[in-house]
Protein backbone atom coordinates (compact mmCIF):
# COMPACT_ATOMS: atom_id res chain seq x y z
CA UNK A 1 0.00 0.00 0.00
CA UNK A 2 1.35 3.35 -0.87
CA UNK A 3 0.53 6.25 1.49
CA UNK A 4 0.32 9.65 0.88
CA UNK A 5 2.73 12.41 1.42
CA UNK A 6 1.30 13.45 4.93
CA UNK A 7 0.70 9.70 5.65
CA UNK A 8 4.25 9.08 5.28
CA UNK A 9 5.81 12.10 7.35
CA UNK A 10 3.47 11.19 9.95
CA UNK A 11 4.71 7.51 9.91
CA UNK A 12 8.46 9.23 10.02
CA UNK A 13 7.70 11.32 12.79
CA UNK A 14 6.81 7.49 14.84
CA UNK A 15 10.50 6.66 14.33
CA UNK A 16 11.91 10.26 14.81
CA UNK A 17 13.08 11.49 11.55
CA UNK A 18 12.36 15.78 11.63
CA UNK A 19 9.41 16.68 9.59
CA UNK A 20 8.12 20.31 8.89
CA UNK A 21 5.52 21.12 11.16
CA UNK A 22 2.01 21.40 9.13
CA UNK A 23 -1.28 19.30 9.14
CA UNK A 24 -3.44 18.69 6.11
CA UNK A 25 -6.44 20.51 4.44
CA UNK A 26 -9.37 19.53 1.82
CA UNK A 27 -11.09 23.13 1.69
CA UNK A 28 -9.40 26.50 0.85
CA UNK A 29 -10.81 27.71 4.23
CA UNK A 30 -8.88 24.89 6.47
CA UNK A 31 -5.71 25.55 4.43
CA UNK A 32 -5.78 29.00 5.48
CA UNK A 33 -6.77 27.45 8.94
CA UNK A 34 -3.65 25.87 8.70
CA UNK A 35 -1.01 28.21 7.59
CA UNK A 36 -2.10 30.93 10.26
CA UNK A 37 -1.84 28.02 12.79
CA UNK A 38 2.41 27.12 11.84
CA UNK A 39 3.09 30.68 10.92
CA UNK A 40 3.97 31.66 6.77
CA UNK A 41 5.38 31.46 4.02
CA UNK A 42 3.85 28.10 4.13
CA UNK A 43 4.28 25.67 1.38
CA UNK A 44 0.57 24.19 -0.21
CA UNK A 45 1.25 20.32 -1.36
CA UNK A 46 -0.37 18.38 -3.46
CA UNK A 47 -1.58 15.17 -1.61
CA UNK A 48 -1.75 12.46 -4.42
CA UNK A 49 0.10 8.94 -5.00
CA UNK A 50 2.04 10.13 -7.87
CA UNK A 51 5.55 11.58 -8.23
CA UNK A 52 6.37 14.91 -9.97
CA UNK A 53 4.05 17.05 -8.26
CA UNK A 54 6.02 20.27 -8.47
CA UNK A 55 6.61 20.16 -11.77
CA UNK A 56 2.81 19.52 -12.03
CA UNK A 57 1.99 22.48 -10.38
CA UNK A 58 1.06 20.96 -7.38
CA UNK A 59 3.12 22.69 -4.74
CA UNK A 60 3.50 26.18 -4.20
CA UNK A 61 4.95 28.68 -1.73
CA UNK A 62 2.42 31.06 0.08
CA UNK A 63 3.55 33.83 1.91
CA UNK A 64 0.07 35.49 3.06
CA UNK A 65 -3.61 34.59 3.40
CA UNK A 66 -4.32 35.81 0.08
CA UNK A 67 -1.18 33.62 -1.12
CA UNK A 68 -2.89 30.75 0.45
CA UNK A 69 -6.04 31.42 -1.13
CA UNK A 70 -4.95 31.47 -4.53
CA UNK A 71 -2.73 28.31 -4.15
CA UNK A 72 -4.95 26.50 -2.46
CA UNK A 73 -7.81 26.74 -4.74
CA UNK A 74 -5.54 26.32 -7.82
CA UNK A 75 -4.38 22.94 -6.20
CA UNK A 76 -7.45 21.25 -5.08
CA UNK A 77 -9.24 19.89 -8.11
CA UNK A 78 -5.87 19.51 -10.04
CA UNK A 79 -5.12 16.88 -12.39
CA UNK A 80 -1.62 15.10 -11.99
CA UNK A 81 -1.05 12.24 -13.89
CA UNK A 82 -4.74 11.26 -13.73
CA UNK A 83 -4.75 11.90 -10.13
CA UNK A 84 -7.24 14.77 -8.75
CA UNK A 85 -6.09 16.02 -5.78
CA UNK A 86 -8.53 16.52 -3.20
CA UNK A 87 -6.20 17.46 -0.15
CA UNK A 88 -3.00 19.18 0.43
CA UNK A 89 -0.96 19.24 2.96
CA UNK A 90 0.12 22.88 4.07
CA UNK A 91 3.04 23.07 6.19
CA UNK A 92 6.00 25.45 6.99
CA UNK A 93 8.20 26.98 4.65
CA UNK A 94 12.18 25.72 4.54
CA UNK A 95 14.83 27.66 3.23
CA UNK A 96 17.34 25.12 1.54
CA UNK A 97 20.91 24.91 1.20
CA UNK A 98 21.32 21.49 -0.15
CA UNK A 99 18.91 18.79 -1.29
CA UNK A 100 19.59 14.94 -0.79
CA UNK A 101 18.00 11.88 -1.35
CA UNK A 102 17.84 8.95 0.43
CA UNK A 103 15.73 5.77 0.34
CA UNK A 104 15.76 2.17 1.38
CA UNK A 105 13.98 -0.98 -0.61
CA UNK A 106 14.41 -4.31 -0.90
CA UNK A 107 17.27 -6.14 -2.96
CA UNK A 108 15.21 -9.60 -3.65
CA UNK A 109 18.31 -10.88 -6.09
CA UNK A 110 20.54 -10.56 -3.14
CA UNK A 111 18.46 -11.47 -0.13
CA UNK A 112 19.66 -8.22 1.31
CA UNK A 113 18.34 -4.01 1.15
CA UNK A 114 19.35 -1.45 -0.43
CA UNK A 115 19.91 1.73 0.70
CA UNK A 116 20.56 4.70 -1.64
CA UNK A 117 21.70 7.93 -0.94
CA UNK A 118 22.75 10.84 -2.76
CA UNK A 119 24.00 14.59 -2.79
CA UNK A 120 22.24 15.35 -5.33
CA UNK A 121 18.78 15.32 -4.39
CA UNK A 122 15.57 17.12 -5.46
CA UNK A 123 15.46 15.68 -8.88
CA UNK A 124 14.04 12.12 -9.80
CA UNK A 125 16.58 9.90 -8.67
CA UNK A 126 16.09 7.84 -12.17
CA UNK A 127 17.19 10.91 -13.80
CA UNK A 128 20.50 11.09 -11.61
CA UNK A 129 20.73 7.11 -11.99
CA UNK A 130 20.81 7.98 -15.93
CA UNK A 131 22.73 10.77 -15.97
CA UNK A 132 25.12 11.02 -13.20
CA UNK A 133 25.23 7.14 -11.96
CA UNK A 134 27.90 7.98 -9.91
CA UNK A 135 26.70 10.67 -7.73
CA UNK A 136 24.74 7.54 -6.35
CA UNK A 137 25.90 5.75 -3.19
CA UNK A 138 24.60 2.22 -2.86
CA UNK A 139 24.82 0.27 0.21
CA UNK A 140 23.71 -3.40 0.49
CA UNK A 141 22.20 -4.38 3.84
CA UNK A 142 22.51 -7.43 5.44
CA UNK A 143 18.93 -7.31 6.97
CA UNK A 144 20.44 -9.81 10.16
CA UNK A 145 23.15 -7.28 10.92
CA UNK A 146 20.98 -4.30 10.13
CA UNK A 147 22.00 -0.37 9.65
CA UNK A 148 24.69 1.20 12.83
CA UNK A 149 25.43 4.41 13.01
CA UNK A 150 29.16 3.97 12.30
CA UNK A 151 28.24 2.10 8.53
CA UNK A 152 25.70 5.22 8.12
CA UNK A 153 28.55 7.68 9.12
CA UNK A 154 30.81 6.49 6.58
CA UNK A 155 28.44 6.24 3.93
CA UNK A 156 27.34 9.77 4.42
CA UNK A 157 30.80 10.53 3.89
CA UNK A 158 31.03 8.72 0.68
CA UNK A 159 28.19 9.72 -0.74
CA UNK A 160 30.04 13.27 -0.47
CA UNK A 161 27.16 15.15 1.75
CA UNK A 162 28.32 18.23 3.13
CA UNK A 163 30.36 17.62 6.41
CA UNK A 164 27.92 19.84 8.52
CA UNK A 165 25.27 17.60 7.38
CA UNK A 166 27.27 14.40 7.90
CA UNK A 167 26.31 13.41 11.76
CA UNK A 168 22.40 14.31 11.57
CA UNK A 169 22.19 12.65 8.13
CA UNK A 170 23.64 9.35 9.87
CA UNK A 171 21.35 9.64 12.48
CA UNK A 172 18.40 10.46 10.13
CA UNK A 173 19.46 7.27 8.55
CA UNK A 174 19.85 4.87 11.02
CA UNK A 175 15.84 6.38 11.89
CA UNK A 176 14.97 5.66 8.44
CA UNK A 177 16.50 1.90 7.94
CA UNK A 178 14.41 1.15 11.73
CA UNK A 179 11.16 3.30 10.13
CA UNK A 180 11.76 0.66 6.84
CA UNK A 181 12.29 -2.64 8.45
CA UNK A 182 9.72 -2.12 12.08
CA UNK A 183 7.45 -0.29 10.37
CA UNK A 184 7.41 -2.75 7.60
CA UNK A 185 8.23 -0.79 4.71
CA UNK A 186 9.22 -1.76 1.09
CA UNK A 187 10.00 1.25 0.29
CA UNK A 188 10.88 4.87 2.03
CA UNK A 189 12.31 7.60 0.57
CA UNK A 190 13.03 11.10 0.97
CA UNK A 191 13.64 13.03 -1.54
CA UNK A 192 14.23 16.11 -1.22
CA UNK A 193 16.54 15.07 2.42
CA UNK A 194 17.38 19.26 2.73
CA UNK A 195 20.22 20.61 4.79
CA UNK A 196 18.71 24.13 5.79
CA UNK A 197 21.14 27.34 6.12
CA UNK A 198 21.23 27.08 10.07
CA UNK A 199 22.98 23.37 9.00
CA UNK A 200 19.60 21.16 10.06
CA UNK A 201 18.57 18.16 8.13
CA UNK A 202 15.30 16.70 7.79
CA UNK A 203 12.64 15.22 5.33
CA UNK A 204 10.92 17.48 2.77
CA UNK A 205 9.48 14.27 1.13
CA UNK A 206 8.15 11.20 2.02
CA UNK A 207 7.59 8.34 -0.21
CA UNK A 208 6.60 5.19 1.75
CA UNK A 209 5.45 2.16 0.42
CA UNK A 210 4.05 -0.27 2.75
CA UNK A 211 4.63 -4.39 2.88
CA UNK A 212 0.62 -5.62 3.00
CA UNK A 213 2.22 -9.44 4.08
CA UNK A 214 2.83 -7.59 7.31
CA UNK A 215 -0.16 -6.00 7.71
CA UNK A 216 -1.58 -8.34 10.75
CA UNK A 217 0.82 -6.92 13.16
CA UNK A 218 -0.34 -3.01 12.43
CA UNK A 219 -3.57 -2.33 13.32
CA UNK A 220 -2.65 1.12 12.82
CA UNK A 221 -2.67 1.05 9.00
CA UNK A 222 -6.01 0.83 9.08
CA UNK A 223 -6.39 4.36 8.88
CA UNK A 224 -4.17 4.64 6.07
CA UNK A 225 -6.10 2.22 4.00
CA UNK A 226 -9.42 4.45 4.96
CA UNK A 227 -7.88 7.19 2.58
CA UNK A 228 -6.97 4.33 -0.49
CA UNK A 229 -8.87 4.73 -3.25
CA UNK A 230 -9.20 1.19 -4.46
CA UNK A 231 -9.63 0.17 -8.38
CA UNK A 232 -13.41 -0.50 -8.36
CA UNK A 233 -12.50 -3.83 -9.71
CA UNK A 234 -10.05 -4.53 -7.24
CA UNK A 235 -12.42 -3.90 -4.37
CA UNK A 236 -15.42 -5.83 -6.06
CA UNK A 237 -12.95 -9.06 -6.06
CA UNK A 238 -12.14 -8.20 -2.65
CA UNK A 239 -15.53 -8.82 -1.34
CA UNK A 240 -15.93 -11.78 -3.28
CA UNK A 241 -12.61 -12.70 -2.03
CA UNK A 242 -10.60 -13.92 -5.45
CA UNK A 243 -7.00 -13.40 -5.68
CA UNK A 244 -7.21 -10.72 -8.64
CA UNK A 245 -4.77 -7.44 -9.53
CA UNK A 246 -6.30 -5.44 -12.40
CA UNK A 247 -4.41 -4.81 -15.14
CA UNK A 248 -4.24 -2.50 -18.29
CA UNK A 249 -5.38 -4.77 -21.29
CA UNK A 250 -7.86 -6.25 -22.91
CA UNK A 251 -7.93 -10.00 -22.30
CA UNK A 252 -9.41 -11.55 -18.91
CA UNK A 253 -7.57 -13.72 -17.34
CA UNK A 254 -9.16 -16.95 -14.97
CA UNK A 255 -6.41 -19.34 -14.12
CA UNK A 256 -5.87 -22.05 -11.44
CA UNK A 257 -2.75 -21.40 -9.75
CA UNK A 258 -0.72 -18.58 -9.37
CA UNK A 259 2.33 -19.97 -11.44
CA UNK A 260 -0.09 -20.62 -14.09
CA UNK A 261 -1.62 -17.56 -14.34
CA UNK A 262 1.61 -16.03 -14.79
CA UNK A 263 2.36 -17.99 -17.03
CA UNK A 264 -0.75 -17.26 -18.96
CA UNK A 265 -0.20 -13.50 -18.62
CA UNK A 266 3.51 -14.43 -20.78
CA UNK A 267 2.23 -15.91 -23.56
CA UNK A 268 -0.99 -13.65 -24.08
CA UNK A 269 1.94 -10.92 -24.06
CA UNK A 270 4.05 -13.29 -26.44
CA UNK A 271 1.21 -13.69 -28.75
CA UNK A 272 0.98 -9.90 -28.86
CA UNK A 273 -2.15 -9.56 -26.58
CA UNK A 274 -2.38 -7.66 -23.24
CA UNK A 275 -3.56 -9.20 -20.14
CA UNK A 276 -6.89 -7.18 -18.64
CA UNK A 277 -5.94 -8.66 -14.82
CA UNK A 278 -3.85 -11.40 -12.91
CA UNK A 279 -6.57 -14.25 -11.70
CA UNK A 280 -6.03 -17.24 -9.77
CA UNK A 281 -9.37 -18.97 -8.42
CA UNK A 282 -6.71 -21.82 -6.61
CA UNK A 283 -7.96 -25.62 -6.36
CA UNK A 284 -12.05 -24.46 -6.09
CA UNK A 285 -13.02 -23.89 -9.30
CA UNK A 286 -16.68 -24.29 -8.67
CA UNK A 287 -19.83 -22.99 -9.63
CA UNK A 288 -19.36 -20.26 -7.73
CA UNK A 289 -15.46 -19.17 -7.91
CA UNK A 290 -16.24 -19.08 -11.55
CA UNK A 291 -19.08 -17.14 -11.64
CA UNK A 292 -17.54 -14.62 -8.96
CA UNK A 293 -14.80 -14.78 -11.65
CA UNK A 294 -16.03 -14.10 -15.05
CA UNK A 295 -18.55 -11.45 -13.07
CA UNK A 296 -15.32 -9.28 -12.23
CA UNK A 297 -14.26 -9.85 -15.37
CA UNK A 298 -17.01 -9.07 -16.96
CA UNK A 299 -17.22 -5.73 -15.26
CA UNK A 300 -14.19 -4.29 -17.06
CA UNK A 301 -15.27 -2.53 -19.52
CA UNK A 302 -11.49 -3.09 -21.33
CA UNK A 303 -12.35 -6.71 -21.82
CA UNK A 304 -12.71 -7.85 -25.26
CA UNK A 305 -11.75 -11.09 -24.45
CA UNK A 306 -11.60 -14.10 -21.71
CA UNK A 307 -9.28 -16.80 -21.69
CA UNK A 308 -10.21 -19.39 -18.80
CA UNK A 309 -6.75 -21.42 -18.61
CA UNK A 310 -7.49 -24.16 -15.95
CA UNK A 311 -4.99 -27.01 -15.53
CA UNK A 312 -6.34 -30.15 -13.75
CA UNK A 313 -4.46 -31.76 -10.55
CA UNK A 314 -6.60 -31.97 -7.48
CA UNK A 315 -9.19 -29.92 -9.49
CA UNK A 316 -10.47 -31.92 -11.34
CA UNK A 317 -11.67 -30.68 -15.15
CA UNK A 318 -14.86 -32.35 -15.55
CA UNK A 319 -16.22 -30.55 -12.80
CA UNK A 320 -14.53 -27.06 -13.72
CA UNK A 321 -16.29 -27.63 -17.19
CA UNK A 322 -19.44 -27.97 -15.08
CA UNK A 323 -19.08 -24.88 -13.32
CA UNK A 324 -17.86 -22.79 -16.52
CA UNK A 325 -21.71 -23.98 -17.22
CA UNK A 326 -23.60 -23.96 -14.02
CA UNK A 327 -21.87 -19.66 -13.90
CA UNK A 328 -22.51 -18.73 -16.94
CA UNK A 329 -26.61 -19.57 -16.79
CA UNK A 330 -26.11 -16.98 -13.70
CA UNK A 331 -23.87 -14.32 -15.62
CA UNK A 332 -24.50 -13.04 -18.49
CA UNK A 333 -21.14 -12.15 -20.25
CA UNK A 334 -20.41 -9.85 -22.79
CA UNK A 335 -17.13 -11.01 -24.35
CA UNK A 336 -16.30 -14.44 -25.89
CA UNK A 337 -14.66 -17.07 -23.63
CA UNK A 338 -11.86 -19.42 -24.71
CA UNK A 339 -10.93 -21.85 -22.79
CA UNK A 340 -8.15 -24.33 -22.37
CA UNK A 341 -8.98 -27.64 -20.12
CA UNK A 342 -6.10 -29.74 -19.49
CA UNK A 343 -5.04 -31.95 -17.37
CA UNK A 344 -7.11 -34.55 -14.74
CA UNK A 345 -10.36 -35.51 -16.61
CA UNK A 346 -9.57 -33.60 -19.71
CA UNK A 347 -11.47 -35.97 -21.97
CA UNK A 348 -14.28 -35.42 -19.49
CA UNK A 349 -14.71 -31.94 -19.36
CA UNK A 350 -13.94 -31.16 -23.01
CA UNK A 351 -17.04 -33.58 -23.87
CA UNK A 352 -19.01 -32.21 -21.12
CA UNK A 353 -18.37 -28.63 -22.93
CA UNK A 354 -18.62 -29.59 -26.28
CA UNK A 355 -22.80 -29.51 -26.78
CA UNK A 356 -21.96 -25.80 -25.65
CA UNK A 357 -19.98 -24.89 -27.53
CA UNK A 358 -20.08 -21.78 -30.20
CA UNK A 359 -18.63 -18.59 -31.77
CA UNK A 360 -18.71 -17.07 -27.71
CA UNK A 361 -17.45 -20.48 -25.86
CA UNK A 362 -14.58 -21.79 -27.88
CA UNK A 363 -12.19 -24.56 -26.34
CA UNK A 364 -8.70 -24.75 -27.85
CA UNK A 365 -6.21 -27.98 -26.96
CA UNK A 366 -3.45 -26.06 -25.75
CA UNK A 367 -2.09 -23.31 -23.90
CA UNK A 368 -0.87 -21.40 -26.73
CA UNK A 369 -3.53 -22.05 -29.18
CA UNK A 370 -6.01 -20.34 -26.48
CA UNK A 371 -4.05 -17.69 -26.19
CA UNK A 372 -3.57 -16.70 -29.91
CA UNK A 373 -7.55 -17.41 -29.98
CA UNK A 374 -8.58 -14.91 -27.00
CA UNK A 375 -5.92 -12.15 -28.28
CA UNK A 376 -6.92 -12.55 -32.60
CA UNK A 377 -10.75 -12.10 -30.78
CA UNK A 378 -9.89 -8.93 -28.82
CA UNK A 379 -7.62 -7.68 -31.32
CA UNK A 380 -10.73 -7.91 -33.93
P1 LIG B 1 7.52 16.10 -5.68
O1 LIG B 1 7.75 17.02 -6.82
O2 LIG B 1 6.22 15.36 -5.82
O3 LIG B 1 8.65 15.17 -5.42
O4 LIG B 1 7.33 17.03 -4.36
P2 LIG B 1 8.41 17.53 -3.29
O5 LIG B 1 7.79 17.48 -1.97
O6 LIG B 1 9.69 16.80 -3.42
O7 LIG B 1 8.60 19.05 -3.70
C1 LIG B 1 9.15 19.41 -4.93
C2 LIG B 1 10.17 20.51 -4.76
O8 LIG B 1 9.55 21.65 -4.19
C3 LIG B 1 11.31 20.17 -3.82
O9 LIG B 1 12.33 19.47 -4.46
C4 LIG B 1 11.73 21.54 -3.37
O10 LIG B 1 12.66 22.07 -4.30
C5 LIG B 1 10.46 22.37 -3.41
N1 LIG B 1 9.96 22.53 -2.04
C6 LIG B 1 9.16 21.71 -1.33
N2 LIG B 1 8.99 22.16 -0.08
C7 LIG B 1 9.70 23.31 0.02
C8 LIG B 1 9.94 24.24 1.08
O11 LIG B 1 9.49 24.10 2.22
N3 LIG B 1 10.72 25.30 0.77
C9 LIG B 1 11.27 25.49 -0.45
N4 LIG B 1 12.04 26.54 -0.64
N5 LIG B 1 11.09 24.63 -1.46
C10 LIG B 1 10.31 23.55 -1.23
MN1 LIG C 1 9.94 14.73 -3.93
Amino acid sequence: MDLFEYQGKQYFSRFGIAVSPGDIADTVDEAVAVAERVGYPVVIKAQVKVGGRGKAGGVKLANNVDEVRLHAGNILGLDIKGHVVRRVWVERSSDITKEYYASFTLDRPNKSHLGMLSAQGGVEIEVVAEENPDAISFLSIDPVRGLDLATARKWVDEAQLDEVAQEQAAELLVKLYECYTKGDCDLAEINPLILTPDNKVHALDAKVTLDENASFRHPEWEEFRATETEDPREKMAKEKGLNYIGLDGTVGIIANGAGLAMSTLDVVNQVGGTAANFLDIGGGANADVMASALEVINADPKVKAIFVNIFGGITRVDEVAKGVLEALKRVSISSPIVLRLDGTNAVEGRAILAPHVSDTLITEPTMLDAARRAVELANS
